[in-house]
């Protein structure tokens, strides 16, 4: 099996040295492993795990939902980020099964969450390759129901470049979950190359402002300015409006000048493993 493994990511030429950033800017040489086997191994072993960032809505100063977030701690290495495994994960087609997993452990932690009384919605970033699946719709409204969850708790977030893989199908795919009341986002919001038309042909109902539009807002006047036109025109189309990665409180305070809705971001609280979450919501109250 781990032959196998070795020379499958030997002939896609992936067994070189990785790197990864991590937030502290510091470079993690991962080694000469190949990261795809490390993967493999890891899926194998269970050792995938879901953080989850809070985000506030931003007139009442209130909790909003969570999105979850993948995590992948690499043994004597640390965490690798999402940004470098996840492409493995999809081009291999792990992402499928990791995805699935993913969906139903989000789901095993909401009713956790509202069996303590915390009735909020989570997030789930969902790969292009997944969304397309023939019976993705059915495969997610089944594990809500086995988990007794309302439709409504569960978002599903896919970028603008994702959807136009294949527009046809995921907007099929899409306009089911919608109807189910599953909320819809479009992630990363101002990044991809596609027309704005697509907000017409897909069934959203949220946006997602890309983070870098939000990190220079208070000295750039254009960022400032597209951030504005994007939460009128959001609003415009009846869409909920969220800012990601917001660091500052001169930030949080300019978004709320914008009505922007939600924020998402360092300043209000960092992605968190579940046991930590608890700990985070009780000192909140
Ligand atoms: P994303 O969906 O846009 O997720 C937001 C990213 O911004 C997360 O990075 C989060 O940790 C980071 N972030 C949040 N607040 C701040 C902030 O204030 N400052 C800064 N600098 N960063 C902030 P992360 O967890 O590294 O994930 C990166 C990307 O990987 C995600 O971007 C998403 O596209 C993808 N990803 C993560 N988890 C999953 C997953 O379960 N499935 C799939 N398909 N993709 C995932
Ligand atoms: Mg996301
Ligand atoms: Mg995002
Ligand atoms: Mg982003």
């Amino acid at each position: 099996h781990l032959d196998h493994a070795l020379a499958q990511a030997k002939r896609q030429g992936r067994n070189s040295i990785c790197f990864y950033q991590h937030p502290a800017k510091t470079t993690l040489p991962i080694g000469k492993v190949s990261l795809e086997n490390a993967l493999r191994l890891a899926w194998e072993n269970k050792e995938f795990e879901l953080w989850y960032q809070p985000k506030m809505n931003i007139a009442s100063g209130r909790l909003a939902g969570f999105e979850a977030l993948l995590r992948w701690h690499l043994h004597g290495t640390g965490p690798v980020s999402p940004a470098v495994f996840i492409p493995i994960l999809e081009d291999t087609g792990m992402i499928i099964p990791v995805g699935y997993w993913l969906i139903e452990q989000a789901c095993t932690d909401l009713r956790q969450l509202a069996d303590l009384g915390i009735d909020m919605p989570v997030a789930v970033n969902i790969a292009a390759r997944q969304l397309t699946q023939d019976d993705f719709a059915e495969q997610v409204l089944a594990r809500l129901r086995q988990h007794r969850l309302p439709p409504q708790r569960l978002a599903l977030e896919l970028t603008e470049s994702s959807l136009m893989q294949e527009p046809t199908r995921a907007a099929g795919i899409l306009r089911r979950l919608r109807q189910a009341q599953l909320s819809i986002a479009i992630d990363d919001f101002g990044t991809g190359y596609s027309s704005l038309s697509y907000l017409k042909r897909f069934p959203v109902d949220t946006l997602k402002i890309d983070r870098s539009f939000i990190t220079e807002m208070e000295q750039d006047a254009d960022d400032r300015s597209i951030v504005d036109a994007i939460i009128r025109m959001a609003h415009g189309l009846s869409m909920t409006v969220v800012a990601e990665g917001v660091e500052t409180a001169e930030q949080a305070a300019l978004l709320r000048q914008l009505n922007c809705d939600q924020i998402q971001g360092y300043w209000y609280a960092r992605p968190m493993p579940l046991a930590q979450l608890a700990a985070w919501l009780a000192e909140q109250q």
